[in-house]
């Protein structure tokens, strides 16, 4: 089996300590399988990006010796393809426009009874779905995915979307899409991509065979995985990596006080971030010393969940 791999940082900052645990895992289960590696900077969501993060991210990687296989990608130059396949969805009735404001989302909600808030965003109630009813006269906002197991299923009359799936290393996974997280966002109401969309078509588009990525993005698979047989296309397999947690016990991120990584010694940025994924110490004198024990350890760790 030809083996595709890919670490898809969002150029929001550089890297730091908790970004590499990804970017290393990735890397190594890649060389692992003998198989390529590839790099996509996220960064559809425009107003997020830091200028410049894009580079630092691929000079930090660079410094640590994890060179991608091909010249990176950017999302933000790829719209055509994200625009093709949200056509496809909207000509197959898995899409459609939707009116809604937060606003209408939260008045949907209380009327059905079902107040379920994941991170923040709203379970959307289906309130545009075609078979509910449509725009009913409302201005298109964003584009939506039907989350059901047929595009014409009503919300609350049809059996639920139950996506199982399997992770490498947190075993059977299962999500009740419908009530977990409900017909979500392709294209949204300031014109920008969804991450979702984004980057199932390339995932897809770039033949990533195998997904490693950290822990926090594990509840999206599912709606991934929806996207993809929406689609018609491959599922790839997935690798949850453990995260780093930063002082108040959430994720490591810019927000809570992740430093960027710094350069001066690749080996103890590598190193710590082996220990997180469950690794040994590697005595190596050098970066291709290190790199090469730590694959081979590697290998020796993920021989189990193959
Ligand atoms: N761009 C996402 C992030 O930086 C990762 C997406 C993925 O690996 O699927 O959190």
């Amino acid at each position: 089996m030809s083996y595709v791999g890919r670490f898809a940082p969002s150029p929001t900052g550089p890297l730091h300590a908790g970004s590499l645990v990804a970017a290393l895992a990735s890397w190594l289960d890649a060389r692992a399988h003998g198989g390529r590696w590839l790099v996509r900077i996220e960064d559809v969501d425009g107003p997020r990006c830091v200028p410049g993060a894009d580079h630092e991210i691929l000079r930090q990687l660079a410094a640590v010796g994890l060179l991608p296989d091909e010249p990176p990608q950017w999302q933000s130059r790829r719209g055509p393809l994200y625009r093709n396949a949200l056509d496809r969805l909207l000509a197959a009735g898995w899409a459609y426009p939707c009116g809604c404001t937060r606003r209408d989302i939260e008045l949907g909600l209380g009327a059905s009874g079902r107040q379920r808030s994941r991170h923040g965003e709203l379970a959307y109630p289906g309130t545009c779905r075609p078979s509910h009813g449509g725009l009913r006269g409302k201005a298109p906002r964003s584009a939506r995915l039907v989350c059901a197991m047929h595009p014409a299923d009503r919300m609350d009359e049809a059996p639920p979307l139950l996506i199982d799936w399997l992770d490498r290393r947190l075993g059977r996974q299962r999500q009740d899409v419908t009530a977990e997280v409900g017909d979500f966002v392709l294209q949204r109401a300031d014109g920008l991509w969804a991450y979702q969309l984004a980057v199932v078509v390339d995932d897809a588009e770039q033949g990533v065979t195998d997904v490693v990525r950290g822990e926090d993005l594990a509840d999206n698979t599912p709606r991934q995985i929806h996207l993809q047989r929406c689609l018609g296309l491959p599922a790839p397999r997935y690798l949850h990596t453990p995260l780093v947690l930063g002082p108040n016990g959430e994720k490591l991120s810019k927000q809570n006080g992740a430093q960027a990584l710094a350069l001066d010694d690749p080996l103890a940025a590598l190193q710590a971030a082996a220990q997180v994924l469950g690794l040994p110490q590697f005595a190596a004198a050098d970066l291709p010393g290190w790199l090469a024990a730590a694959v081979a350890g590697w290998g020796r760790l993920t021989a189990a969940c193959a």
